[in-house]
């Protein structure tokens, strides 16, 4: 276990750059450029010091699933250059401290939400990007909308201009390893080519966030546009 800051610093540094490489040949083998694919820092395992080497060694875009712990943690990393998106439940209640904090919501999962963030966005004037989290495994513990709710949703983003939608957010089922994640992933790609010809104008879906540690090259494989990382990032610095 990497204990001084020198031997964490090194550490976060490895495994960011193991990760880009795997990354990188993931990305190949899906035909596209590394570039096209982003990496999203899930920070929940650790504190701001960690956070500040993984800034440190080029990793700016960061995500947290609980709204408290990014409130806190944006508020100690407030003189960083660090953009945050949040991956976990929101509830309505806690976005006035959550969106002027935010660069994306990852983790929409119903028109609710869609409504009260149209309305503080507009109240703040700047529209507030955000992904749809579908639970695509059918998996009854697992969050998200179900497949056949999305397109009821798209077709009324009309009346929500300040929510931009820009695509679909997704976690593989727990049962059945890398087939199964595949197979989820694949799923995913082609709800969203289904859903592509009924959304309104100006609603494009070019976003995949799909892959965390375990599976993120067969997202890649899959179409997906961002991988959120966290176990992998900070293996060896924390327990
Ligand atoms: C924790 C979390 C991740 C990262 O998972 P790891 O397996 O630690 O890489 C990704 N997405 C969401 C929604 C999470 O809550």
């Amino acid at each position: 276990m990497a204990n001084s800051l020198v031997e964490k610093a090194h550490r976060i540094r490895q495994n960011l750059a193991e990760i880009q490489g795997r990354m990188a040949e993931a990305a190949r083998r899906s035909g596209r450029l590394a570039e096209q694919v982003r990496l999203v820092a899930v920070t929940k395992y650790v504190g701001p010091v960690e956070i500040r080497l993984l800034v440190e060694a080029g990793c700016i875009l960061l995500a947290e699933s609980r709204p408290q712990a990014l409130w806190t943690k944006a508020a100690a990393l407030a003189d960083l250059p660090v953009r945050w998106h949040l991956v976990g439940h929101l509830q309505r209640n806690k976005i006035p401290r959550t969106l002027p904090l935010v660069e994306m919501i990852q983790s929409v999962d119903s028109l609710r939400l869609i409504e009260a963030l149209d309305q503080q966005a507009r109240r703040l004037g700047n529209p507030i990007p955000v992904l749809l989290e579908v639970n695509i495994s059918g998996e009854p513990a697992k969050t998200g909308l179900p497949p056949e709710e999305l397109e009821p949703i798209l077709v009324q983003l009309p009346r929500f201009p300040y929510v931009q939608v820009q695509g679909l957010m997704t976690l593989a089922g727990l049962e059945g390893g890398l087939e199964r994640a595949h197979r989820d992933f694949a799923d995913l790609r082609r709800l969203r080519d289904r859903l592509r010809p009924v959304c309104p104008e100006g609603v494009r879906l070019d976003e995949l966030s799909m892959g965390m540690s375990g599976d993120f090259e067969a997202a890649i494989e899959e179409g997906a546009t961002m991988v959120r990382i966290g176990t992998a990032l900070f293996e060896g610095i924390v327990p």
